[in-house]
Protein backbone atom coordinates (compact mmCIF):
# COMPACT_ATOMS: atom_id res chain seq x y z
CA UNK A 1 0.00 0.00 0.00
CA UNK A 2 2.74 2.30 1.01
CA UNK A 3 4.47 1.60 -2.27
CA UNK A 4 1.34 2.46 -4.12
CA UNK A 5 0.51 5.25 -2.62
CA UNK A 6 4.37 6.31 -3.52
CA UNK A 7 3.93 5.60 -6.98
CA UNK A 8 0.96 7.63 -6.95
CA UNK A 9 2.61 10.36 -5.39
CA UNK A 10 5.31 10.78 -8.36
CA UNK A 11 2.60 10.43 -10.67
CA UNK A 12 0.21 13.07 -9.44
CA UNK A 13 1.00 17.22 -10.30
CA UNK A 14 -0.24 18.85 -7.02
CA UNK A 15 -3.02 21.73 -8.02
CA UNK A 16 -5.83 22.08 -6.53
CA UNK A 17 -8.86 23.58 -8.12
CA UNK A 18 -11.95 24.96 -7.31
CA UNK A 19 -15.07 25.35 -8.71
CA UNK A 20 -18.27 26.43 -8.50
CA UNK A 21 -21.55 24.15 -8.56
CA UNK A 22 -24.50 25.42 -10.21
CA UNK A 23 -26.88 27.18 -7.28
CA UNK A 24 -23.57 29.13 -6.33
CA UNK A 25 -21.70 26.59 -3.46
CA UNK A 26 -17.84 26.76 -4.13
CA UNK A 27 -16.17 23.03 -4.63
CA UNK A 28 -13.21 21.36 -3.93
CA UNK A 29 -12.24 19.51 -7.28
CA UNK A 30 -9.13 17.73 -7.91
CA UNK A 31 -10.08 15.51 -10.53
CA UNK A 32 -10.46 16.49 -14.08
CA UNK A 33 -13.87 15.54 -15.63
CA UNK A 34 -12.43 13.28 -18.02
CA UNK A 35 -11.18 11.26 -15.23
CA UNK A 36 -13.98 11.24 -12.95
CA UNK A 37 -16.17 9.84 -16.40
CA UNK A 38 -13.11 7.15 -16.40
CA UNK A 39 -14.02 6.02 -13.29
CA UNK A 40 -17.77 6.19 -13.25
CA UNK A 41 -17.86 4.02 -16.61
CA UNK A 42 -15.53 1.79 -14.89
CA UNK A 43 -18.01 1.39 -11.64
CA UNK A 44 -20.70 1.37 -13.69
CA UNK A 45 -19.44 -2.02 -15.50
CA UNK A 46 -18.41 -3.56 -11.89
CA UNK A 47 -22.26 -2.37 -11.32
CA UNK A 48 -22.92 -4.75 -14.62
CA UNK A 49 -20.66 -7.43 -13.28
CA UNK A 50 -22.16 -7.96 -9.96
CA UNK A 51 -25.83 -7.25 -10.17
CA UNK A 52 -27.80 -8.92 -12.49
CA UNK A 53 -29.88 -6.72 -14.60
CA UNK A 54 -33.78 -6.39 -15.34
CA UNK A 55 -35.41 -8.53 -18.13
CA UNK A 56 -38.45 -7.05 -17.92
CA UNK A 57 -39.14 -5.01 -21.37
CA UNK A 58 -41.96 -2.77 -19.92
CA UNK A 59 -40.01 -1.64 -16.71
CA UNK A 60 -36.72 -1.16 -18.89
CA UNK A 61 -39.28 1.08 -21.28
CA UNK A 62 -40.13 3.12 -18.78
CA UNK A 63 -37.21 4.06 -17.10
CA UNK A 64 -35.47 4.66 -20.55
CA UNK A 65 -38.25 7.03 -21.47
CA UNK A 66 -38.14 8.85 -17.98
CA UNK A 67 -34.28 8.91 -18.27
CA UNK A 68 -34.49 10.50 -22.24
CA UNK A 69 -36.84 12.92 -20.96
CA UNK A 70 -34.89 14.30 -17.95
CA UNK A 71 -31.57 14.07 -20.15
CA UNK A 72 -32.76 15.86 -22.72
CA UNK A 73 -33.28 19.10 -20.43
CA UNK A 74 -29.45 19.09 -19.55
CA UNK A 75 -26.84 19.43 -21.36
CA UNK A 76 -23.37 17.18 -21.04
CA UNK A 77 -20.76 16.35 -23.03
CA UNK A 78 -21.63 12.62 -23.40
CA UNK A 79 -24.44 10.12 -24.33
CA UNK A 80 -26.57 8.97 -21.23
CA UNK A 81 -27.02 5.59 -20.64
CA UNK A 82 -29.43 3.93 -18.48
CA UNK A 83 -29.55 0.41 -16.67
CA UNK A 84 -32.76 -1.48 -14.71
CA UNK A 85 -31.09 -3.37 -12.31
CA UNK A 86 -32.92 -6.97 -11.04
CA UNK A 87 -32.30 -6.04 -7.29
CA UNK A 88 -34.70 -5.21 -4.32
CA UNK A 89 -33.06 -1.90 -2.98
CA UNK A 90 -35.21 0.97 -3.36
CA UNK A 91 -32.77 2.89 -4.67
CA UNK A 92 -31.10 4.23 -8.05
CA UNK A 93 -27.68 6.45 -8.67
CA UNK A 94 -26.45 8.33 -11.10
CA UNK A 95 -22.22 8.02 -12.42
CA UNK A 96 -19.94 10.78 -13.95
CA UNK A 97 -19.90 9.86 -17.26
CA UNK A 98 -23.58 9.78 -17.64
CA UNK A 99 -24.33 6.40 -16.22
CA UNK A 100 -27.64 6.15 -14.58
CA UNK A 101 -28.88 2.86 -12.71
CA UNK A 102 -32.20 2.06 -11.20
CA UNK A 103 -32.80 -0.89 -9.08
CA UNK A 104 -36.64 -3.15 -9.78
CA UNK A 105 -37.26 -2.03 -6.17
CA UNK A 106 -37.54 1.46 -6.54
CA UNK A 107 -41.04 0.82 -8.01
CA UNK A 108 -41.93 0.29 -4.56
CA UNK A 109 -41.74 3.79 -3.80
CA UNK A 110 -42.24 5.51 -7.22
CA UNK A 111 -45.82 4.66 -8.32
CA UNK A 112 -45.96 7.02 -11.57
CA UNK A 113 -43.66 8.56 -14.37
CA UNK A 114 -43.42 11.71 -12.58
CA UNK A 115 -42.31 10.03 -8.81
CA UNK A 116 -39.63 8.12 -11.08
CA UNK A 117 -38.98 11.41 -12.89
CA UNK A 118 -38.39 13.19 -8.96
CA UNK A 119 -35.70 10.26 -8.51
CA UNK A 120 -33.80 10.50 -12.10
CA UNK A 121 -33.90 14.37 -12.11
CA UNK A 122 -32.34 14.11 -8.83
CA UNK A 123 -29.44 11.67 -9.71
CA UNK A 124 -28.81 13.33 -13.07
CA UNK A 125 -28.86 16.54 -10.99
CA UNK A 126 -26.25 14.80 -8.64
CA UNK A 127 -24.00 14.81 -11.79
CA UNK A 128 -24.46 17.84 -13.04
CA UNK A 129 -23.50 19.41 -10.32
CA UNK A 130 -19.99 17.29 -9.87
CA UNK A 131 -21.12 16.03 -6.62
CA UNK A 132 -18.66 12.99 -6.97
CA UNK A 133 -15.77 15.28 -8.13
CA UNK A 134 -15.66 17.35 -4.76
CA UNK A 135 -16.95 13.79 -3.03
CA UNK A 136 -14.10 11.90 -4.29
CA UNK A 137 -11.25 14.65 -4.11
CA UNK A 138 -11.77 15.27 -0.45
CA UNK A 139 -11.68 11.35 -0.20
CA UNK A 140 -8.25 10.58 -1.98
CA UNK A 141 -6.49 13.29 0.03
CA UNK A 142 -7.97 11.76 3.48
CA UNK A 143 -6.83 8.13 2.40
CA UNK A 144 -3.14 9.27 0.39
CA UNK A 145 -2.71 12.15 3.30
CA UNK A 146 -1.94 14.52 0.60
CA UNK A 147 -3.65 17.25 -1.36
CA UNK A 148 -3.99 14.76 -4.83
CA UNK A 149 -4.08 15.95 -8.11
CA UNK A 150 -4.75 14.09 -10.81
CA UNK A 151 -3.09 15.92 -13.90
CA UNK A 152 -5.60 16.12 -16.78
CA UNK A 153 -4.31 13.12 -18.71
CA UNK A 154 -2.36 9.69 -18.39
CA UNK A 155 -3.43 9.25 -14.93
CA UNK A 156 -2.38 6.48 -12.99
CA UNK A 157 -5.24 3.14 -13.33
CA UNK A 158 -4.90 2.66 -9.65
CA UNK A 159 -6.10 6.24 -8.94
CA UNK A 160 -9.21 5.49 -11.26
CA UNK A 161 -10.14 2.20 -10.10
CA UNK A 162 -9.97 4.00 -6.07
CA UNK A 163 -12.31 6.36 -7.21
CA UNK A 164 -14.44 4.12 -9.21
CA UNK A 165 -14.87 2.11 -5.16
CA UNK A 166 -15.37 5.45 -4.08
CA UNK A 167 -17.94 6.44 -6.36
CA UNK A 168 -20.43 3.16 -5.55
CA UNK A 169 -19.84 3.22 -1.58
CA UNK A 170 -18.93 6.82 -0.45
CA UNK A 171 -22.34 8.90 0.44
CA UNK A 172 -22.83 12.29 -0.45
CA UNK A 173 -23.07 15.70 1.74
CA UNK A 174 -26.37 16.71 2.89
CA UNK A 175 -25.48 19.86 1.21
CA UNK A 176 -25.00 18.09 -2.29
CA UNK A 177 -28.19 16.24 -1.47
CA UNK A 178 -30.66 19.33 -0.91
CA UNK A 179 -29.02 20.73 -4.05
CA UNK A 180 -29.77 17.72 -5.89
CA UNK A 181 -32.91 18.44 -4.74
CA UNK A 182 -33.69 21.68 -5.95
CA UNK A 183 -32.07 20.79 -9.35
CA UNK A 184 -33.55 17.61 -10.06
CA UNK A 185 -36.98 19.45 -9.58
CA UNK A 186 -36.02 21.93 -11.34
CA UNK A 187 -35.37 19.18 -14.35
CA UNK A 188 -38.20 17.03 -13.86
CA UNK A 189 -40.36 19.87 -14.52
CA UNK A 190 -38.42 21.27 -17.36
CA UNK A 191 -39.12 18.16 -18.74
CA UNK A 192 -42.80 18.26 -18.11
CA UNK A 193 -43.19 15.86 -15.00
CA UNK A 194 -45.38 17.25 -12.08
CA UNK A 195 -42.98 18.88 -9.33
CA UNK A 196 -45.89 17.91 -7.00
CA UNK A 197 -45.41 14.25 -7.18
CA UNK A 198 -41.75 14.95 -6.01
CA UNK A 199 -43.27 15.26 -2.34
CA UNK A 200 -45.33 12.11 -2.61
CA UNK A 201 -42.06 10.39 -3.88
CA UNK A 202 -39.85 11.34 -0.70
CA UNK A 203 -42.61 10.57 1.46
CA UNK A 204 -42.65 6.95 -0.14
CA UNK A 205 -39.11 6.15 0.22
CA UNK A 206 -39.21 7.33 3.68
CA UNK A 207 -41.72 4.87 4.21
CA UNK A 208 -39.76 1.88 2.23
CA UNK A 209 -36.12 2.66 3.97
CA UNK A 210 -35.32 -0.27 5.42
CA UNK A 211 -32.27 -1.32 7.88
CA UNK A 212 -30.07 -0.37 5.18
CA UNK A 213 -29.22 3.10 4.34
CA UNK A 214 -30.35 4.02 0.65
CA UNK A 215 -28.50 6.53 -0.77
CA UNK A 216 -31.90 9.18 -0.43
CA UNK A 217 -31.68 8.60 3.12
CA UNK A 218 -28.39 8.15 4.50
CA UNK A 219 -27.45 11.73 4.29
CA UNK A 220 -30.63 13.60 3.95
CA UNK A 221 -32.01 16.43 5.66
CA UNK A 222 -34.75 15.29 8.50
CA UNK A 223 -37.74 14.52 5.79
CA UNK A 224 -39.72 17.43 7.37
CA UNK A 225 -36.88 19.79 6.06
CA UNK A 226 -36.51 18.45 2.79
CA UNK A 227 -40.45 18.75 2.15
CA UNK A 228 -40.52 22.52 3.93
CA UNK A 229 -37.25 23.09 0.70
CA UNK A 230 -39.06 21.26 -1.92
CA UNK A 231 -42.60 23.20 -1.21
CA UNK A 232 -41.15 26.25 -1.02
CA UNK A 233 -39.36 25.70 -4.76
CA UNK A 234 -42.84 24.47 -5.76
CA UNK A 235 -44.17 27.98 -7.44
CA UNK A 236 -40.76 28.07 -9.29
CA UNK A 237 -41.22 24.34 -10.35
CA UNK A 238 -44.84 24.67 -11.47
CA UNK A 239 -44.32 27.43 -13.55
CA UNK A 240 -41.17 25.42 -16.09
CA UNK A 241 -43.98 22.32 -15.51
CA UNK A 242 -46.48 24.83 -17.05
CA UNK A 243 -43.81 26.02 -19.84
CA UNK A 244 -43.25 22.81 -20.51
CA UNK A 245 -46.23 21.67 -20.92
CA UNK A 246 -47.33 24.92 -23.32
CA UNK A 247 -44.45 23.71 -25.40
CA UNK A 248 -46.02 19.97 -25.73
CA UNK A 249 -43.77 18.65 -23.24
CA UNK A 250 -46.19 15.82 -22.15
CA UNK A 251 -44.26 12.56 -21.99
CA UNK A 252 -46.13 9.50 -20.92
CA UNK A 253 -43.87 6.77 -19.82
CA UNK A 254 -46.23 4.64 -18.30
CA UNK A 255 -48.27 3.52 -20.74
ZN1 LIG B 1 -28.88 12.04 -3.63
Amino acid sequence: MTKRIAALMVLLASLAGCATSPTGRSQLILISDAELAQMGVQAFDQMRQEVPVSKDPKLRERVRCVVEAITAQVSAPYRWEVEVFDADEVNAFALPGGKIGVFKGLFKAAENQHQLAAVIGHEVAHVMARHAAARVSQQLVTQLGVSVVAAGTGVHPDLIGMGADLLLTLPYSRADESEADILGLTYMARAGFDPRESLALWRNMAREAGPRPVEFLSTHPAPETRMRELERHLPQALALYEEARAAGRTPRCDS
